[in-house]
């Protein structure tokens, strides 16, 4: 096989990925333009090959090594305003953006303050934090089509968002290039949410500090202990299915989404005991049980706990944890 002068072999993606799982990727290329995406679009189709799109790789875990093209994100060049909306590169990191809108009075998005990651990555699964998430702001995504070759824009209806989930999912075969967004042009604090209702913020700044200061009381820092953030969705119950929990357990933690009820996930697990449980290298966190830490080079040991969780929880309370990361097979 012809390589192109971008492309490389047998890639260690440790540093590219926060479980810091030590996989090796056969063919790996990092795309800052169309013409790269290009590059890669045409390597995959003369080569008949999968690939994979990467962005900072805090929302992924590996399981075995990955036998076609991983196609890193390193889109940074755009970051245009006109008047409360902005064009942006899907490669910029998320925090960054964040603090670039606030610096520049467009307010929404200080409740999503020190989510790590790209800003590409935000729309695949509608990343959220603190009664916000990102689908309230997007206007459009701008997308290279894999099957295509071509340049596509969705709006914000066609990206499908639902909690933790969007269109994107079931469509890997597009990579977002740009995403536009539509802000505030006055700040309104949004304080909804539990941990955020005792404040009074004035200025946006005020209450991205604290959002940052209760992640960082809650959550574990990634670069220290390996993890993905929340390894478990929420589970969406239907009501009826409510009256029979809460027959079984009266101290169910739960909230109404819609039509159907959100069961916090982080208390089924405790409920099963398991906070703080260790199987071999990986655990999870006795600060936040959602949290699994991996201390591992291989996927071994943070994929039988996270199997381990999942039986527990069914056998208990007959409902099916599902993995908020991407399972990379
Ligand atoms: C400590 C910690 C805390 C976290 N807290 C939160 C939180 O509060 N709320 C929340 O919602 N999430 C949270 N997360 C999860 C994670 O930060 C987000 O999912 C983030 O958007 C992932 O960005 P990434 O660039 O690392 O994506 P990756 O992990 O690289 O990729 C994630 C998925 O997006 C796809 N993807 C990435 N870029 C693109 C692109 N340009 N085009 C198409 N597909 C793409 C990948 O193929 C993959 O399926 C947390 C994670 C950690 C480690």
């Amino acid at each position: 096989m012809k390589l192109q002068k971008k492309i490389v072999t047998n890639k260690n993606l440790r540093k590219f990925n926060s479980l810091q799982i030590a996989i090796k990727a056969k063919y790996y290329i990092e795309c800052k333009t169309n013409s790269d995406l290009e590059i890669a679009f045409h390597f995959i189709r003369k080569n008949k090959i999968k690939f994979f799109i990467l962005g900072e790789g805090t929302n992924v875990v590996f399981t075995k090594p990955y036998e076609g093209l991983i196609i890193k994100n390193l889109f940074k060049k755009e970051k245009k305003i006109f008047k409360n909306k902005v064009k942006v590169s899907s490669g910029y990191n998320w925090d960054k953006f964040v603090t670039f809108c606030i610096k520049n009075s467009l307010y929404g998005l200080e409740n999503l303050s020190g989510i790590p990651g790209t800003v590409g990555a935000g729309p695949i699964q509608n990343i959220g934090a603190y009664g916000e998430e990102i689908s309230d702001y997007i206007e459009h995504v701008e997308v290279f089509n894999f099957k295509t070759g071509n340049i596509e824009m969705l709006n914000n209806i066609n990206c499908n968002f639902e909690y933790r989930d969007s269109f994107f999912k079931e469509n890997k075969h597009l990579f977002i290039t740009n995403i536009f967004f539509k802000l505030k042009d006055k700040f309104v604090a949004n304080n909804s949410y539990q941990d955020l209702q005792a404040y009074r913020f004035k200025k946006a700044s005020e209450q991205r500090e604290m959002v940052l200061k209760i992640r960082n009381q809650k959550l574990e820092n990634h670069l220290a202990k390996p993890n993905v953030g929340s390894f478990f969705k929420n589970p969406l119950i239907k009501k009826k299915d409510l009256k029979i929990l809460l027959s079984q357990e009266a101290n169910l933690k739960f909230y109404k989404h819609n039509t159907l009820i959100k069961v916090s996930a982080a208390w089924l697990i405790e409920r099963c005991n398991l906070k703080g449980f260790q199987l071999n290298k990986a655990r999870v966190s006795k600060k936040h049980s959602l949290v699994l830490i991996n201390e591992d080079k291989t996927p071994y040991s943070i994929l039988k706990l996270k199997n381990k969780i999942k039986a527990k929880v069914l056998n208990k309370f007959n409902i099916r944890l599902e993995e908020e990361p991407t399972i990379i097979q």
